[in-house]
């Protein structure tokens, strides 16, 4: 898939990625709370449509086919590249990204506004719903 970039949140990752803490080889664009629309789609690829918005983050897709992938464990795919790190992310005018890593962006919200989600609200969220904490979600789209 290709994607036409409208916003791009900014990752203290993305600042590591520039130091060195992750293994990366040069040239490489970084941003990996990317959001876009989708201006070219790679063959064999089923549910998604030309022009649709869409969000991508860190995790830059499961292969579908890994051991982890077959148990449900997608997060932990085998072949899982991260945007920015292994491929390049959303600091640009257009960017390439595999078709499982997308997720899509809901037109009640604008594109700056999901961007940070697509990694620290991620986390944030990962975090409280893994936690012990008791809360409450209250949706007001
Ligand atoms: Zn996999
Ligand atoms: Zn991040």
């Amino acid at each position: 898939m290709r994607l036409r970039v409208q916003a791009c949140g900014v990752c203290h990752s993305d600042a590591s990625t520039v130091e060195g803490a992750f293994p990366i080889a040069w040239p490489r664009v970084p941003g990996h709370e990317a959001v876009g629309v989708i201006d070219t789609i790679g063959d064999h690829v089923e549910g998604w449509t030309l022009g649709q918005r869409v969000g991508v983050g860190f995790l830059g897709g499961s292969c579908g086919h890994c051991e982890e992938c077959r148990r449900g464990d997608l997060v932990n795919c085998r072949n899982q590249e991260f945007t920015g790190v292994h491929h390049d992310g959303g600091y640009a005018q257009s960017m390439l990204a595999r078709a499982s890593g997308l997720v899509s962006v809901p037109d009640s919200l604008s594109s700056e506004a999901v961007a940070p989600l697509l990694c620290a609200g991620l986390t944030t969220f990962s975090a409280l719903r893994n936690s012990p904490a008791r809360f409450r979600i209250v949706l007001t789209m």
